[in-house]
């Protein structure tokens, strides 16, 4: 018989209340198997971190499930666009929420495609992939980073936002 659930348990419902009180920006991977539009897979997702600056690594965390786990695996590369705050829609349709193929328009950077209208674009080469439970982690080595200066969407409890605050040339920032 199994024991009745605490309010410490770490159950999925519970993780997934826990870290979405974690605020995070949201970025769309992408990746492609050659440089044509038609062959780009893209999927939206905020488990997006740095890791190294000098040599230059992010990771994304891809659930085993997605499409995107074995495509990324098969090209060995993936693009990371952070979205801006009105990209809210962009980021339903490639989480697959609603179809808005007419605001889909990608841009390359050293043969890997990224989302036009984003703050951020990172081309990347994957160094390592590690499973981790449900999930892969997939590092990777930044080849070509692009920023502009504007606000970012903000996911935090499962809602979308956007920041009331300065620009970043007004912020105290590093
Ligand atoms: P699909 O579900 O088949 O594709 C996703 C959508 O993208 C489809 O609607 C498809 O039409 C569209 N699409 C794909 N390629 C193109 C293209 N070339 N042109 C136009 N449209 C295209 N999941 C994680 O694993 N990790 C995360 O960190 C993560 N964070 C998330 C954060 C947020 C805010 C949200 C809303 C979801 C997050 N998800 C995350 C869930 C993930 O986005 C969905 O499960 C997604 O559907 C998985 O995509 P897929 O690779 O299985 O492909």
């Amino acid at each position: 018989m199994t024991s009745p659930e605490s309010d410490l348990d770490a159950t999925p419902l519970r993780m997934r209340k826990a870290l979405g009180r974690f605020a995070s920006g949201v970025t769309i991977v992408t990746t492609a198997e050659s440089e044509l539009d038609d062959s780009v897979h893209g999927m939206t997702a905020n488990a997006f971190t740095s890791v190294s600056l000098d040599p230059p690594l992010v990771l994304v965390s891809i659930a085993n499930r997605a499409k995107m786990n074995d495509k990324i695996t098969a090209t060995g590369r993936y693009g990371v666009s952070i979205l801006a705050s009105d990209q809210e829609p962009l980021s339903l349709h490639f989480a697959g929420a609603t179809e808005r193929h007419d605001l889909v328009r990608f841009t390359w950077r050293k043969g890997v495609p990224l989302l036009e209208g984003a703050l951020v674009h990172l081309s990347c080469q994957v160094t390592d992939s590690h499973p981790a439970g449900d999930h892969t982690l997939h590092i990777g080595r930044v080849d070509e980073l692009w920023y502009d200066d504007g606000r970012p969407l903000v996911f935090y409890t499962g809602s979308f936002r956007a920041l009331e605050l300065q620009t970043p040339d007004e912020a105290w920032g590093f």
